[in-house]
């Protein structure tokens, strides 16, 4: 798209990529551009592929993490995670590869999928550079800038912390500290090199760059917290409030904005509340939301935790989930568990627009299905309709084996006809 979408839509342009998510959403075009033109919408784009869009008043989106690691780094194996997340249903894909041939994985990932990618710079570099001393603001620029040219619809900067939000994390009592990758290399180079953040000073240069080519910025979520027992705090509000100004700025720049925040690990009770904060504080910009975890103990099914945390986030109003695997806290996951993570996002995120907008028509239709004891049916409207059709077991009968010929559907039928 030659024209910026931020700009087009501010103006009230007719632009066909908003008439394109307008009818995949099921919302008025019209509706879609004011929501775009206030930055309660972002739209993410790819050259040729379908474009998405996230935030108020459309579907919840969820978003898979895969890629290479510095002690795993296989590249078919991270291409097969990038088409499965894809074909279970992930809305957008990002690549967090730090090890093997990083720019071949992205590349690779690029031709074989059609979902938006989004990358978060800062990895490469640290990988390219060795150590964090050797690395210059500019290095960061140009990573930013070579991601962007690469045809990647989405980066992420930790932008909205500084020094002095670093000194009160230290003087908080949190047990986890700070669990953001990406903050973390930002703020190690900080304080090693005593400079301000990077993506902070050079902010107005990054929004040049993500504007010419309609790249969303997702603003990073450093001080999320790692458990539980660790609540907002000091440094959790200043960075929210610091991201809500840099979208405005972002905005006003012609790039369209995603905030990351709220996520990590929140008590259950907690997470309706802090979601409405942080859409407040935030002008009601596409909130993404990792996870959250709404417990720390279920170590191995992580997934199935954060698929709890991620409906009632989702319910309360968040946008976008980041999903969560069996092996977060543990490993790099494989194929299957990304398979995993997609498909219990897909209940997080199918339960949230249930209570956003009310039971959803592909409930009703597996309902019919499964009254009709139609399998093929079923399997088509469910999420996983392949993990479905590998446990379904009947004998000849057109009921399944859990209770064969004493089906209480089939025996109800025949009384009640
Ligand atoms: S046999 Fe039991 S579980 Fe299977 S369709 Fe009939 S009522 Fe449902």
């Amino acid at each position: 798209m030659d024209k910026n979408l931020l700009t087009a839509a501010i103006a009230g342009e007719e632009v066909p990529v908003i008439d394109e998510v307008a009818k995949t959403e099921g919302v008025k075009p019209d509706f879609l551009r004011r929501q775009i033109a206030s930055g309660r919408v972002a739209v993410m784009l790819r050259d040729g592929k379908p474009s998405l869009g996230i935030g108020e008043g459309l579907k919840t989106k969820i978003n898979a993490n895969i890629g290479t690691s510095a002690a795993v780094f296989d590249q078919d194996i991270e291409v097969e995670k990038a088409r499965i997340a894809e074909k279970y249903g992930a809305d957008t894909i990002t690549d967090l590869s730090m090890g093997g041939n990083i720019d071949e994985i992205r590349q690779r990932i690029l031709e074989e999928t059609t979902a938006p990618l989004t990358t978060v710079p800062i990895y490469q570099t640290v990988v390219e550079a060795g150590s964090f001393k050797a690395i210059t603001e500019q290095d960061l620029i140009r990573m930013i800038k070579k991601h962007v040219s690469m045809g990647i619809s989405s980066i992420v900067v930790h932008a909205g912390f500084t020094h002095k939000m670093l000194e009160k994390l230290r003087n908080t009592k949190r047990i986890m500290g700070m669990v953001s990758k990406g903050g973390s290399f930002t703020s190690a180079w900080m304080l090693q090199s005593g400079k301000e953040n990077p993506f902070w000073s050079h902010f107005d240069e990054i929004c040049e760059a993500l504007s010419r080519k309609n790249v969303v910025l997702s603003l990073g979520n450093t001080m999320r917290s790692g458990c539980i027992h660790d609540h907002m705090d000091g440094p959790q509000e200043m960075e929210m409030d610091m991201n809500a100004k840099l979208a405005r700025r972002a905005n006003e720049l012609g790039v369209q904005v995603i905030i990351e925040g709220m996520g990590g690990h929140v008590s259950p009770e907690k997470i309706p509340a802090y979601v409405a904060h942080y859409k407040k504080k935030t002008d009601h910009r596409p909130l993404f939301v990792a996870g959250p975890l709404p417990l720390d103990i279920g170590v191995g099914y992580d997934h199935i935790s954060g698929c709890v945390g991620g409906s009632l986030a989702a319910g309360a109003g968040a946008d976008y989930l980041c999903y969560i695997t069996p092996s977060e806290h543990l490993a790099l996951p494989n194929v299957a568990q990304v398979r995993e993570g997609v498909v219990a996002f897909k209940i997080a995120a199918h339960i949230g627009d249930t209570l956003k907008y009310g039971p959803r028509p592909e409930d009703e239709n597996l309902a019919r299905c499964r009254r009709a004891r139609d399998w093929e049916g079923q399997f088509i409207a469910a999420l996983d309709g392949d993990r479905a059709r590998e446990i379904h077991h009947r004998d000849k009968a057109e009921t399944c084996s859990m209770c064969g010929k004493y089906c209480a559907i089939l025996i109800m039928e025949s009384y009640l006809k």
